[in-house]
Parts: structure tokens; sequence; C-alpha cells
């Protein structure tokens, strides 16, 4: 993008099309700001923000962050932008680790020459497997670098070290969020992640897909919770020199999980079980004490509460299914097993790729 001057002076959301960047661009209107939101449209679909757009102050902007970018008057930077879900980041994993390096690479580029914070969406896959349980920010963590999830964890892990040298060579006010499992409203049907596989399983009456023995896991952060942190994040005062870890604390094995959908959705699909994909962690806790005592932060939603509003969400999709939906295929949960169809490797701006635009 060639230097461009917005008057405005709006925040930036790169992946503010996506699950949880069109939540905060929404939260982010609410509370009267401007907002550019950049996205690829990967996973990413402007119909999560097309509400927004005749009421509010938004700009959408196709660009794949790999590209250089060249904005001035923007306020804050936000960098959520790179699929999260195993099986969509594995579709296309050399694109993963270029948008996870490259483009927090141009983004820390953009608040450099702005001078203004920028917050990086990292997240608890830079722990890998890990051997310390809950994981504190000062675990270094336990990653195969060279397997499948590689592409993620490395690429988030390469992003967090250019922040921390961003901060100390260039004074930039990086903020770094270690996002915990989220979940909530706005999930793709097909994004292949555990609560959305598992509700649109009830839902459909099919099977849910339990990976391994099911005794993995999880801590489920609602989304609503989720974006309180990185909004207390970047207007904190405070200069953090660490990471901070945002996420539920509440643990829950995969068969607990599948139990709650099940009691919530009142469906009597069975559960079936499927090999546990590689390197998959067997679990996976945040400690948050530096999250509540640096942000006055931490979630107030409880699972059973956030599962509720979220099947709710689905139900609503599914309902609408026959009416919106071009092809049937599209509206199913992902094949656990099956592997997305990847996008061509290419980082060539957004705006020329056609073909990765979802809508
Ligand atoms: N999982 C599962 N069934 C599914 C999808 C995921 O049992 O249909 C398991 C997965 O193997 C992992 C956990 O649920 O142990 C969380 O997976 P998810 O993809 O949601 O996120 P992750 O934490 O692995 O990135």
């Amino acid at each position: 993008m060639t230097a461009r001057l917005l008057l405005n002076s709006p925040i930036v959301v790169a992946g503010g099309a996506g699950f949880l960047g069109s939540h905060l661009c929404e939260r982010l209107l609410a509370a009267g700001h401007a907002v550019v939101c950049l996205d690829n449209f990967s996973t990413g679909r402007r119909s999560n923000l097309e509400h927004l757009l005749e009421s509010a102050p938004l700009t959408i902007q196709s660009w794949d962050i790999a590209e250089p970018l060249l904005l001035m008057g923007v306020t804050q930077i936000f960098n959520l932008a790179c699929p999260a879900s195993p099986p969509h980041y594995q579709a296309d994993p050399i694109r993963t680790t270029m948008t996870s390096v490259r483009g927090a690479y141009n983004l820390l580029e953009l608040a450099r020459t702005n001078g203004v914070p920028l917050l990086q969406a990292s997240t608890s896959e830079v722990y890998g497997d890990p051997t310390v349980h809950p994981q504190t920010e000062a675990y270094w963590g336990h990653v195969n670098p060279t397997g499948t999830r590689a592409c993620y964890d490395e690429g988030k892990r390469c992003a967090e070290s250019l922040c921390f040298d961003y901060q100390r060579e260039h004074d930039v006010n990086v903020k770094v969020a270690r996002i915990f499992n989220t979940y909530g409203p706005r999930m793709r049907v097909d994004d292949g992640r555990v609560v959305s596989n598992f509700i649109v399983q009830a839902l459909q009456s099919k099977p849910l897909t339990i990976y391994g023995d099911g005794s993995q896991t999880r801590s489920f952060c609602y989304v609503d919770d989720l974006v309180e942190g990185l909004v207390r994040f970047m207007s904190a005062k405070e200069v953090l020199r660490t990471p901070v870890n945002l996420g539920n604390p509440e643990e829950f094995t995969i068969l607990e999980l599948a139990d709650l959908v099940l009691e919530l959705t009142g469906s009597r699909s069975r559960t079936v079980f499927q090999p546990l994909p590689s390197d998959d962690p067997t679990q996976r806790c945040p400690n948050i004490d530096l999250a509540r005592r640096a942000l006055g932060w931490e979630p107030r939603t409880t699972l059973r509460v956030g599962l509720e509003r979220t099947i709710a969400y689905f139900d609503r999709v599914l309902a609408g299914e026959p009416r919106r939906r071009r092809s049937r295929a599209k509206l199913h949960a992902v094949d656990p097993n099956a592997r997305v169809q990847p996008a061509p490797a290419t980082l060539e701006p957004a705006t020329r790729q056609a073909g990765h635009v979802q809508r």
C-alpha cells in the first residue's frame, strides 16, 4: 500500500473481518473510534462487518499484511491477522509462517513510523505441549519446531521476538497478548476447532468427533471477555516488557466439553473417537495473575453461559442455511482429519487475489 494519510485518526485492526477481529472492531466502533479493518479474507468474511458499515466510521480494506503498507495518522494497531484454527493454518503452512512473521514486521514498521502502540495477537501455542501447568508467561514452552503445528507456533514465537526487538531497538510500545482458546458467535461453521465442531455436529445430529481419548484439556474463553482484555491491554498506561496471558483459567477435558454441548443442545448425537492430530497439546490452562494485576482483567462468562450464546448463534446460522448458502458442503463442520483445501501460496496483495475472497 503506498503512503496514505488517514484523516479521521483511526485504529487499525488487521484481521478485522475474522471471528475475533470483527468483535474487536465492533467494540472499538461502539466506543466512538474510527476503525480501518485490513483483511485478506482468507478466513475472515465481509459479512462479519457489513452490519456496521452504514452507521459507523469503518473502512474495510482488502490487504494481505505480508505485503508492506504505509498509512499515516493511525492511533493504535491491533494485529489479529492469521488463521488460528489448526486445519486452516495447516492448509497452507508456508503462508501461515509468512503471515505471522512478515505481517508482524510490516505492522511493527507501521507502528514505528506512526509512533503508536501495537497489540500483537500471540497465542498459547507458543507453549507447545507444556511441561509447566498452568502456564505462566515466564515459561519458555515446549514446541516441536519442525512438526505440522510449527508454522503457527514458531511463526507466532518469531513475531513475539520481533515485537520485543522493536521495543528495545525502536522504543515501540508493543503489547503481546498470548490468547488461549477462544470461542463464540461468528466462528465459521467450517472453522474446525473443537467448540464449533461439537456444536455444529450436535445441532446436525451427527456424531461428535473426539480426537484421541478426550482426556486432553483446554480452557475456553468467551469472545466478549477476550475482547475486553485486548482493549484494556491496549489502553494500559504501564509499558509491559513481557507478554500477557489472556484466557479463561477454568480447565475442561474434551470429554467434559462434549458432555456439556450435548446437554445444552439437547442433542442425542453419539461420540466417536478419532486419531489425535500430531503434536496436539495434552493440557492447557493459563495462569492469568499478570492480567489480573496489570490490566484488572479476568473473564466473567462461564463456559455454560458462553456455550448457550454460541449454540444460539449456530442454531440461527444453520436454520438460515438453505437460503444463504450456495454450496451445501461449505456449511458442514470440518471433517477432523481432512485437510482444508489450501489457498494458493502467494504473497500478492489480497486486492489481486479474487480467488481468496470469501463472502
Ligand atoms: N478436538 C476434538 N474434536 C474436534 C476438534 C478438536 O477432539 O472435532 C480436540 C483437539 O484434538 C484438541 C482440542 O480438541 O485436543 C482443542 O482443539 P482446537 O482445534 O479447538 O484448538 P487447539 O487448542 O488444538 O489449537
